[in-house]
């Protein structure tokens, strides 16, 4: 099978599994486990943050940042296609007790002058802003990158009133990729960063939330109330550690790999997608066009070997990685020109 369903299907390379293998290990809600100290660190000083927490999931990631910046009954700022809003089972309301002021995007890159008309002071009838989010790279909007230029002016406005900024930074180095700067470069003005080791870097479990030292020591005790308290958890954090080493110098591949989906997507009649926005891994196209639905053509594609998925009814989404390699692309291709045939 080629699946470009999402970049957390990726398997674990061989090196990783020689690290999980002969991982150092101890109990990590004692916070002796020397493997998960040692990712810890080592993410904090690649993302330029005093602290790093290993957490199991993105979305826990997110939801113990949410929860550190704000108080019940506050509104979160984000883009109206953000994975916060969703793709996290409301958590923002569940956990964090707060509502979701949502900014419609073209491309899901926020501006400081779109976010500064959406800041409500306390008063009398509204609910305060208490946090700014932002998706670096933004996922459903095909992968794309926020300016350097776009972060510092978010973060510099929001600073100035007291608020706080967390970027979800799932695929934060598929931007310092497509950027050709540091992941510390992108997250320096923001106060919290999560990444994920586990889509397009290739780690089995896992993701980080780095940000202030007392912050990310109150975050540890949110990890343990969210049932993210993981004992002898240096096997996966091995497997993390060379994922920051080995991974983020392979991602100019992926992204080179969608570039050549999107060139070949846009000339399948009927499919529209456009080769400029597939800057990163991710490339969302059109399928309206063709009179078939998401869904038909994934179960078509299925017959050949190929996994996409739809979005919904018209829009599909192909994410490269490391595990399909260019001829599998051009496979991918092959295979969705013939199935839009009528
Ligand atoms: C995948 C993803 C997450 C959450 O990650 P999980 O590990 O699946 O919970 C958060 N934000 C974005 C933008 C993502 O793509």
């Amino acid at each position: 099978m080629i699946d470009l369903r999402s970049d957390t299907v990726t398997r674990p390379t061989a090196a990783m599994r020689r690290a999980m293998m002969e991982a150092e290990v101890g109990d990590d809600v004692y916070g002796e486990d020397p493997t998960v100290n040692r990712l810890e660190r080592r993410a904090a000083e690649i993302a330029g943050k005093e602290a790093a927490l290993f957490v199991p999931s993105g979305t826990m990631g997110n939801t113990i940042a949410v929860k550190l910046h704000t108080e019940p009954g506050q509104e979160v700022i984000c883009d109206s296609r953000a994975h916060v809003l969703d793709y996290e089972l409301a958590m923002v309301a569940w956990f964090s007790n707060c509502v979701i002021r949502a900014i419609p995007t073209d491309d899901g890159i926020l501006s400081w002058d779109a976010v500064r008309r959406h800041i409500r002071p306390p008063g009398p009838h509204w609910a305060p802003t208490g946090l700014i989010e932002i998706e670096n790279t933004h996922n459903m909007a095909g992968g794309t990158v926020y300016p350097l230029g776009a972060i510092r002016e978010i973060c510099a406005g929001a600073h100035e009133r007291g608020l706080p900024v967390h970027m979800d930074g799932a695929r934060v180095f598929n931007a310092a990729t497509a950027l050709g700067v540091s992941v510390k470069e992108i997250v320096e003005p923001v106060d919290t960063v999560m990444f994920c080791l586990s889509k397009a870097l290739g780690a089995p479990v896992g993701s980080m939330l780095a940000g202030p030292a007392n912050l990310i020591a109150k975050g540890r005790l949110l990890r343990k109330r969210l049932g993210g308290g993981m004992r002898q958890a240096g096997i996966l954090a091995a497997a993390g550690l060379v994922a920051l080493d080995e991974t983020p110098a392979k991602l100019g591949a992926d992204h080179s790999n969608a570039r050549f989906l999107a060139e070949g997507l846009a000339r399948i009649p009927g499919i529209q997608a456009d080769p400029g926005k597939a800057v990163t891994n991710i490339v969302i196209f059109n399928v309206s066009g063709t009179g078939f639905t998401s869904a038909e053509i994934s179960a078509r594609l299925k017959q050949s070997g190929i996994l996409i998925n739809g979005i919904n009814e018209r829009l599909m989404r192909a994410v490269t990685h490391y595990d399909v390699d260019r001829a599998a692309c051009a496979q991918a291709l092959e295979a969705l020109a013939a199935a839009v045939l009528r």
